[in-house]
């Protein structure tokens, strides 16, 4: 049945869902960097990012994080809740890496003093640019009480992340988070979570298991990606766990 897109992205197309409080979320194996300056396909890639968000999305709601996410529906789809989405990409930094560095001249690896949350407009035309809470509460992006929840259960996502990561070796450098109104006006997780929108580190080596391989043309994303879902205890296709997929056009 042909359908219509009401949102395309960079990685994902949102869709109508079967009733007007859900949508359906597809992961493309499109990848991109640097405000899409860079672009390939890997092959793969969307259904890894689609089983890894899940996984990460169910550990979230078993501790008690409300998320938009509510079945995976295939290899590539998922049923989430229709949001009306905060227009603000919510970074956390556990460590330097990515943007901060060049911008405040800190060295790639060190550690940040304490966690540290950035706000940049959610605006792909203008290059996301980093804005402060003043921006967010002046531009009404968000309220006051709805930026204090988001902070609030940004930090405890993090605690919870890094503590599931650390089970399976693997630091977490920083990551971004989306936050949607549902229809009661509670604000909760949207997106997703996964290698895509996360840089995660093998614990003693350093080495990258997350879009910077794509970013910095390090190859392997892929195996990179199905590594993180192996040891997450998630059971990939055939094709996928024997690396065979990946190819860039
Ligand atoms: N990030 C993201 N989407 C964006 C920008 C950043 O998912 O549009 C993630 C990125 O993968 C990293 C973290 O947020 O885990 C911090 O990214 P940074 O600001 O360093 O930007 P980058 O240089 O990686 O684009």
């Amino acid at each position: 049945m042909e359908r219509t897109a009401l949102y395309e992205g960079k990685a994902k197309i949102i869709y109508e869902g079967p009733d007007a409080d859900t949508l359906v979320q597809y992961f493309k194996d499109d990848a991109t960097a640097f405000n899409a300056q860079k672009k390939d396909v890997i092959s793969g890639k969307g259904l890894l990012n689609n089983l890894i968000s899940e996984h990460i999305m169910g550990a979230l709601a078993k501790a008690g994080i409300t998320t938009h996410f509510i079945r995976r529906l295939n290899a590539r789809e998922q049923l989430i809740r229709r949001l009306d989405i905060v227009p603000v990409e919510v970074v956390v930094r556990n460590v330097a890496a990515g943007s901060i560095c060049p911008r405040l001249g800190l060295t790639e690896g060190a550690d940040l003093p304490s966690t540290l949350v950035e706000f940049c407009l959610k605006d792909d035309a203008l290059g996301d640019p980093i804005i402060a809470k003043e921006h967010i509460l002046t531009f009404g992006w968000a309220s006051a009480a709805e930026f204090d929840r988001i902070v609030a259960e940004t930090h405890r996502i993090n605690k919870l992340l890094q503590d599931l990561f650390a089970t399976i070796d693997i630091r977490l450098i920083d990551f971004k988070l989306e936050f949607g109104r549902a229809s009661d006006g509670s604000v909760i997780l949207a997106d997703e979570i996964s290698p895509d929108n996360c840089r995660l580190w093998q614990v003693g080596s350093d080495e990258k298991m997350d879009k910077d391989r794509f970013r910095r043309d390090l190859g392997g994303l892929t195996e990179a990606y199905a590594e993180i879902a192996r040891r997450l205890g998630i059971d990939l296709p055939e094709d996928i766990s024997s690396g065979s997929a990946e190819h860039t056009t």
